[in-house]
């Protein structure tokens, strides 16, 4: 018996975004949408920020793409057009990070933890597991069509532009440092000072850890680490600043996707009973990480992917509070290429954001 794979696309709209099939430089590319569903809202993009996850696709470093795929994951733009079913109305600008879907009803989905469903959709370089085989694609695109339920309301206090990194960089720091109940009595390594690591920065200074501990290679982030709310630069080059922050951190948070990263002596970092977590995927298949290391001082090693519905939108309310944002450069999406080259470069201070033509035409929120 043949199977037919059946791909349910709404051929009456066209969408128009930046693509790649795993080789810069990227191209328009035009695609049909899902139908929009009872629950679905159509926004139009004002606003993407360029993430390490979105070059290892599009450079195609995380392995061959089937198609054509517009990435994008940190999301922000206005709701144009939404179900009858749908959480969002018409005019409220949302944002929308990697994950777009999930069952919603299994043991994760039920405890808030949406991204470890099986049934989970990433905005990209997926399909819908819900028997349409829909291919999502991301923000680096005019619009996007996505579930209402993985669309989040940004506060007023945050502009756009700050609200778009949060989706991905934000969560993604979010999530382990709560879990792992950074606060209070808790002292937080933060290895990798980029897009996620700014942001890490400040929430563990937010929840008032005892200590934060910034860790680069490079000396000329000593200062913004302060500003961001470190306590303590730890240049990993020098050995006595990283023989002084031994055995010293509760939970220690590996924002950079090094491949070439000394696991040995990241491990060393970490105080006994003390916890390693891995935010970002190393372009490898495996790290070599020395179990001894592991077994004689009680250490583990974990990993945290984005995070739930319930959570995205506590964090962005938390951000708003405690006045924790990205620091951005916006570059127009109309030059996604230079915006690519420069995330690329290494250059951004800390994340670019491009930006539409429909962000000129945004009402203050
Ligand atoms: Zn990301
Ligand atoms: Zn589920």
């Amino acid at each position: 018996m043949t199977v037919i794979n059946t791909i349910v696309e709404d051929t009456t709209t066209t969408f128009t975004g930046w693509a790649t099939t795993g080789a810069l430089p990227l191209k328009q590319f035009s695609y049909h949408p899902r139908p929009l569903g009872s629950k679905d809202i159509e926004v139009e993009v004002t606003h993407c920020g360029i993430c390490g996850s979105d070059i290892s696709t599009l450079t195609g470093g995380w392995g061959a793409l089937p198609g054509p795929c517009i990435t994008g994951h940190e999301v922000v733009g206005t709701v144009v057009a939404a179900g009858p079913q749908s959480l969002h109305q018409n005019g409220s600008l949302v944002g929308v990070g990697g994950l777009v879907n999930s069952c919603g009803d299994c043991k994760d989905c039920n405890n808030g933890f949406q991204q470890l469903c099986a049934m989970k959709t990433f905005i990209f370089n997926d399909v819908y597991h819900d028997g349409s085989n829909a291919v999502p694609q991301g923000g680096f695109a005019d619009r996007v069509r996505v579930s209402s339920e993985f669309a989040y309301k940004i506060p007023s206090e945050i502009s756009p532009a700050e609200a778009a990194p949060l989706l991905c960089a934000g969560i993604t720091t979010y999530t382990p440092l709560k879990h792992f109940g950074a606060g209070p009595g808790k002292r937080v390594g933060v290895m990798g000072i980029g897009g996620l690591g700014h942001l890490a920065i400040q929430w563990a200074a937010a929840f008032k850890a005892d200590e934060v501990v910034a860790i680069s290679t490079s000396d000329s982030k000593r200062e913004e680490a302060k500003k961001l709310g470190a306590t303590k630069f730890v240049n990993s080059r020098n050995e006595e600043e990283r023989k002084a922050t031994r055995h010293s951190l509760d939970i220690l948070l590996v924002t950079s996707n090094d491949k070439d990263a000394n696991w040995a002596e990241l491990i060393d970092y970490v105080a006994n009973h003390g916890t390693l977590v891995f935010l970002a995927l190393p372009e490898v298949a495996t790290v070599a990480v020395p179990p001894s290391a592991l077994l004689m001082r009680h250490i583990s090693i974990a990993g945290s992917l984005t995070g739930g519905r319930e959570i995205t939108q506590e964090m962005l309310e938390f951000a708003a509070e405690h006045n924790v944002r990205p620091w951005i450069t916006t570059m127009p999406m109309s030059d996604a290429n230079a915006a690519v080259k420069v995330t690329i470069e290494g250059r951004p201070r800390y994340r670019v954001v491009m930006e539409t033509e429909a962000a000129a035409r945004l009402q203050k929120h």
